[in-house]
């Protein structure tokens, strides 16, 4: 069997060394004053043991991946129904794009675009009394950890300056793809990107898509079809307009954050997390897409 904790101490040491480490997200400034050089990896293995280094153990805003568990919640939720209102089909444009909502009639091409998780957004609010209460709860549930939290002050930020959030849920609003008001929905919206997790709990949380929909308490979550669906969803769409390069430099189902944070998974093998807050110009973690690289070439583990 493979040395995992040796591979992955080994591409801590020579990422770490690099002086460039991109640039970290600077559109709030408690994204802003996070450290470059901070550099966290966690691997859990579906039927085996689990191995952290570095930063792994840190806090970091989760941004973008929450946009895989209220998919998760929706998708449990309302079955094949959610497809009338959102796509799957890979954007190839930036996470904001506003083009492509015009041209489709206000039908999101994918859930993990930004007018995709405000749409699924919308129907989680549609569903539940208390929809923050309720995704909290989810990935406490998923992570078997009680401390995840929303981090308040990044909600409000990003509700200050969310212009083009706004500017997104008008346009669903206004071809009727939105049922509840758009401030409501952009708050809740805003307060899913401002969890905060570890790369462990994030490793922990995604055991579902890894093992059959079946949750690390080894209970339901999710059908074995509905983790196969959310995959390839990751697959295709998961890394904004970087979603071909990381399928050819890793080739993993994953999800990446503008916190730094970027999940990948190999169904029914393991679930790996890296964090590293500066980011390349697509707006993916510069070192966690190399750390990835470097582990699905060491391991020779990827779904090609
Ligand atoms: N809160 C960010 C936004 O919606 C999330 C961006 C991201 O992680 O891609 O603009």
């Amino acid at each position: 069997m493979a040395d995992y904790q040796q591979i992955l101490n080994t591409i801590y040491n020579e990422l770490l060394q690099r002086e460039d480490k991109g640039e970290v997200a600077s559109y709030i400034p408690e994204l802003a004053k996070v450290e470059k050089t901070k550099l966290g990896i966690y691997l859990n293995r579906v039927h085996g043991d689990n191995f952290g280094v570095g930063d792994a153990y840190t806090k970091f805003s989760i941004q973008s991946i929450s946009k895989v568990f209220t998919l998760a919640m929706a998708f449990a939720n309302q079955g094949n129904k959610l497809w009338n209102r959102v796509d799957v089909e890979p954007s190839g444009n930036p996470f904001n794009y506003l083009a492509l909502l015009e041209q489709e009639e206000g039908i999101p091409r994918n859930p993990l675009i930004n007018s995709g998780a405000i749409v699924v957004a919308d129907c989680l609010l549609s569903t539940y009394d208390d929809p923050k209460a309720e995704l909290l709860k989810f990935v406490r549930q998923l992570a078997n950890d009680n401390s995840i939290d929303y981090n308040p002050q990044v909600a409000a930020s990003e509700m200050e300056t969310g212009f083009t959030n706004f500017a997104i849920a008008n346009l669903l609003k206004s071809f009727g793809n939105l049922e509840n008001p758009v401030e409501d929905v952009l708050d809740f919206y805003f307060h899913q990107c401002s969890l905060e997790m570890t790369c462990e709990q994030l490793s922990n949380a995604f055991f579902p898509f890894a093992n059959k929909g079946v949750c690390l308490q080894q209970t339901p979550c999710l059908t074995a079809t509905q983790a196969k669906r959310i995959n390839a969803i990751l697959l295709t769409c998961g890394f904004y307009d970087e979603a071909g390069e990381f399928a050819f430099e890793v080739g993993l189902p994953g999800k990446s954050g503008v916190g730094g944070g970027i999940v990948a998974l190999l169904p029914d093998n393991f679930i790996i997390t890296t964090w590293s807050p500066g980011l390349n110009e697509k707006g993916n973690s510069y070192l966690g897409m190399m750390a990835l690289e470097k582990f699905t070439t060491a391991t020779k583990a990827s779904i090609f």
